[in-house]
């Protein structure tokens, strides 16, 4: 059989003039281009900082009417002047053909995908068709709201069925509903997943939007980076406090400062012996795991086989929450969180559930 060929093979890395290749790349600025004061003030502290890629929203999506939606294309004008002044790229969010024509027009180097937009399949296509044509231009896109990795990979196959080749991926996690820590759910599998598809992709991580608050900006970048992600995309303002857009997330210049030159980079080219010898004894608990879960399933099925036998159902509610919460206090002391535990029982308990509704459901022979 015909080996499956790898999809967005000849991707080109994303390497820019003046930019250190081997250092992870940073991209920085407001949520929301708000005025030509602000717009500057930012971008001279962080070219004070080192930044070398400016972000800022001209147009933004928001999630409902009434609020700010953006200054438009006057703010590609002071886009312009951040680029003759301090000599930084310059990168803006685009949602439409009218966008991408503008933004190009006026000689912005770095387009970026929303995520509201990349889960549409129209306003990609309508996007990539603007951009045929088009070879040399940036374009990195956010994960859709809602975590599809084919609808993620699908919005970069448009571009690049359109002759796009610098593309790159930002993750900046997953819509979930009510409060949690986090703004948007990491999902951490989901961009490691889309690494393993697509290995020359290079990815980028929003620690802005994934944590929704300032404090958690340092953290996730810290475990992007340890995770190997090749850059970061982070919100910085001026007057954080006064933003008029996402203010919760946005940080000084000066602290974006601290917080960059307090992560650590690592050196990926360190004696992995001890690595090795760790991931085979991982290999060995998931084997064990596996095997006891596999063994736990067996009896389900002896359980379902009874419960058929009696007429009895399948999903007994107490015995449900009684189960979940003694194993989520077992495993706290044990030393995980109760989250995780709660988890990894339900998705245990779903899967016994369905392997007793097979015995139910089994005509007998
Ligand atoms: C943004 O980067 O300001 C933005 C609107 O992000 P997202 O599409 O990730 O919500
Ligand atoms: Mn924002």
């Amino acid at each position: 059989m015909a080996e499956k060929q790898q999809i967005l093979q000849d991707i080109e890395p994303l390497t820019f003039v003046g930019i250190d290749p081997k250092k992870p790349l940073v991209i920085a600025g407001p949520c929301s281009a708000e005025s030509e004061e602000q717009v500057l003030n930012t971008a001279r502290g962080l070219a004070k900082s080192g930044i070398k890629i400016f972000r800022a929203g001209i147009w933004k999506p928001r999630t409902k009417p009434g609020g700010f939606e953006g200054v438009g294309m006057k703010g590609l004008l002071w886009m312009q002047e951040v680029k003759k002044e301090t000599g930084m790229l310059t990168a803006t969010e685009v949602a439409n053909r009218e966008h991408v024509i503008a933004a190009l027009d006026s000689g912005i180097d770095i387009l970026w995908i929303g995520a509201r937009t990349s889960a549409n399949p129209f306003a990609m296509q309508e996007i990539a068709d603007a951009l045929r044509g088009h070879r040399g231009v940036t374009v990195l896109v956010k994960n859709p709201v809602n975590p599809d990795i084919e609808l993620w990979i699908g919005a970069m196959l448009r571009l690049y069925n359109a002759g796009v080749r610098r593309i790159g991926a930002i993750h900046r996690g997953f819509s979930t509903y009510g409060d949690h820590l986090y703004r948007n759910e990491p999902q951490w599998h989901i961009p490691i997943e889309l690494h393993r598809r697509v290995p020359n992709l290079p990815i980028i991580c929003d620690p802005s939007h994934m944590g929704g608050k300032r404090e958690l900006i340092g953290p996730i970048s810290q475990q992007a980076l340890d995770m190997g992600f090749n850059g970061l995309i982070i919100e910085s303002h001026c007057n954080p406090d006064a933003a008029l857009s996402d203010a919760k997330q946005q940080v000084t210049p000066e602290s974006l400062n601290l917080i960059i030159n307090t992560l650590v980079i690592r050196d990926t080219k360190q004696s992995t012996e001890n690595l090795t010898l760790l991931r085979q004894h991982i290999d060995e608990c998931d084997n064990d795991l596996l095997n006891i879960l596999s063994r736990r399933m067996a009896i389900s099925r002896e359980i379902g086989q009874y419960k058929k036998e009696h007429n009895m159902q399948v999903v007994q509610a107490q015995r449900y929450s009684e189960m979940i919460s003694d194993r989520s206090k077992q495993g706290q002391e044990m030393g995980m969180s109760a989250e995780f535990i709660e988890t990894v029982m339900q998705a245990v308990h779903e899967e016994s559930v369905r392997q007793q509704i097979e015995i139910i459901n089994q005509k007998a022979l």
